[in-house]
């Protein structure tokens, strides 16, 4: 663009204004901080109306174990109709953050007048501002002059012009903490409530830096048809998605037929969580304990950022445990230690050197990483703590200024150099060259300076090593996928404690004895648990010929609603694992849990 003036009847809200993308920031009572507008998939859920105390303590528990990292309800409703359920005001704001400070989710809740703010600014993590309210402009001044998060709603009948214009209006009055969030508008349509403009979301990225959610709930109003629709909201861009849940819906005093029941919500969450490697993204949750370091550590050990946290991977900078490291901690709460090998990094995970590691476990087409099976069975004073899953994409990288007509020699890893066979496939001439990493292969590429080398990577290598994307995307298959486990030592004082997320996986290993149906005995105990088994390998056993390792990943998502007694509590689940290992042991050798993620 030639003219860097906006040529928009809005200003502030404008691309050309502000070119990066606005990343709205959210505290909650943990000492952590939400973020709206970044890689992370944010979930903001809750019934449409608060009701009651219990109602909102129910509710919150359902969705923060869901993965929900911000609480939703309204106390002042701006209904259709005057004789409907108007909303507990202050009292439901009293038991909306009670609710919230409970789980650590910080609350969003609807202001109708600015005569309220007196009374809503004490309870109020953001504010939003109804779709009936879009145009109202006193409001608008007046809310964005608190400096507070604004959810802001797409009016019913507004264009997305006049949805920027709202925006601008909030931005002007002195915040930038705007959260645009498209709700569905008004159509001839009458299957659904609203028509949810999807193509809201590419169209407002192009046009604002400003983050973008959408409620598919009002959108379409109809419980069963929301999930879907949610996720094509994630898949189509959205940085996040609001959504009314209700535990009775039956009950509910406003919007009970598109209240998702929270075994709804769960399922949509999972789905969230599967698709987001897709989108290179992940999922935000409350998960990190106040980052309570220890003092025992000098800043020395600590390396680089003095009292930072360690995360060991195996490889140079720019390796893809490093993005898989970003996704999962909070990057800026994170600092990289580079190992030469896998035994290195649980090494120095064991020796506290470092504090967490990332280790490839399993790739979908490459198959498992046996190295990490061995040294999961050889360290044992290392457990598994999360998991987290990347979807691979290679790019063709070049030095700054080369042309792909220049190529004549490509560098990377054998694996990486057979994942895009079928690109290199067309380009006959080009000399594959074997790089120990995919990283190294970026690195060396920059060194040698010249046009006629490329190397084959992730994308984040060009900006690190100052290269050029020559060709993206270049995989055969773009189902392919890495996942990793985080370790971290048994002995260490947890520095960033889970919470709310209920385990999804156990993870186990044992030996079998050596008698006919020794295996299938295992089994059966696994079986009488009820623990649904996703997979099972096994590895040869040093030393014992013919004797095998066996490891076991069961997932255990919905133990908590086959086994009711366990409250779906992390305690109770982690007990339940415990009691079903005893049992275990009675069949097999050396069992050990390797982790409850
Ligand atoms: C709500 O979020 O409960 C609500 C009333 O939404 P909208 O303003 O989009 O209709
Ligand atoms: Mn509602």
């Amino acid at each position: 663009m030639e003219n860097t003036e906006s040529q928009k009847p809005y200003k502030l809200a404008s691309r050309e204004y502000k070119k990066e993308n606005t990343i709205v920031e959210i505290p909650n009572n943990r000492g952590q901080v939400i973020r709206v507008g970044g890689s992370r998939i944010v979930t903001i859920a809750g019934p449409c109306a608060v009701e009651s105390r219990e109602q909102m303590l129910e509710v919150a528990a359902a969705v923060a174990a869901s993965g929900a990292v911000m609480l939703r309800g309204g106390a002042y409703k701006p209904r259709t109709s005057p004789y409907s359920f108007q909303g507990l005001g202050e009292e439901g704001l009293k038991y909306l953050k009670e609710a919230g400070d409970k789980y650590g989710l910080p609350v969003v809740t609807e202001i109708v007048d600015s005569s309220l703010i007196p009374i809503m600014e004490k309870y109020v993590d953001v504010y939003q501002i109804g779709a009936r309210n879009m145009q109202n402009f006193e409001l608008l001044k007046k809310v964005g002059m608190l400096g507070k998060p604004v959810i802001l709603k797409r009016g019913l009948s507004a264009t997305i012009e006049d949805f920027l214009m709202a925006a601008e209006y909030l931005l002007a009055s002195g915040t930038e903490k705007v959260i645009l969030c498209e709700r569905g508008i008004r159509t001839f349509e009458k299957a659904t409530r609203n028509t949810l403009d999807l193509s809201a979301i590419p169209v407002l990225r192009g046009l604002t830096h400003l983050p973008i959610i959408v409620d598919p709930s009002h959108a379409v109003g109809i419980r069963d048809k929301i999930p879907p629709m949610g996720l094509a909201s994630v898949a189509g861009g959205a940085d996040g998605i609001i959504v009314e849940v209700h535990c009775h819906p039956e009950k509910a005093l406003s919007d009970g037929p598109q209240a998702l029941y929270p075994q709804q919500f769960d399922k949509l969450m999972h789905d969230i969580e599967a698709l987001a490697p897709v989108l290179g993204k992940s999922i935000a949750h409350i998960r990190l304990q106040p980052l309570a370091l220890s003092k025992e550590k000098t800043d020395k050990e600590n390396e680089k950022k003095p009292g930072s946290i360690l995360c060991a991977y195996s490889g140079n900078r720019g390796a893809y445990a490093e993005q898989a490291i970003a996704r999962y901690f909070d990057s800026e709460a994170i600092t990289e230690l580079p190992t030469s090998s896998f035994s290195e990094l649980f090494q120095s995970v064991t020796d506290g050197k470092a504090d967490f590691g990332m280790v490839p476990i399993e790739n979908s087409l490459a198959g498992s990483v046996y190295e990490n099976y061995d040294n999961l069975s050889r360290f044992e004073d290392v457990s598994i703590i999360g998991s987290v899953t990347l979807n691979i994409r290679h790019a063709l990288l070049g030095v700054k200024g080369g042309r792909l007509e220049d190529v004549k020699n490509v560098y990377s890893h054998p694996q990486a150099l057979s994942q895009c066979k079928k690109y290199l496939e067309n380009h006959p001439e080009w000399k594959h060259v074997d790089a120990v990493s995919t990283a190294t292969a970026a690195k060396t590429v920059s060194q040698l300076e010249s046009s006629e080398n490329a190397a084959i990577a992730s994308i984040v290598n060009a900006s690190l090593y100052g290269l050029d994307v020559l060709c993206e995307d270049i995989e055969d298959n773009p189902g392919n996928f890495t996942r990793f486990v985080v370790i971290s030592a048994n002995n260490a004082k947890p520095k960033l404690k889970m919470m709310n997320v209920t385990p999804k996986t156990a993870s186990i290993i044992f030996k079998t004895k050596n008698q006919p149906g020794a295996l299938y005995h295992c089994l059966g105990i696994i079986d009488k648990y009820k623990l649904n088994l996703s997979r099972l390998e096994s590895r040869p056993i040093e030393g014992e010929p013919w004797r095998y390792w066996f490891y076991a990943d069961a997932d255990i998502s919905a133990l908590g609603e086959q086994i009711p007694e366990l409250e779906n509590s992390e305690k109770g689940i982690r007990e339940y694992i415990e009691k079903a290992v005893e049992e275990l042991k009675t069949m097999a050798d050396d069992v050990r849990i390797l982790g409850i993620y």
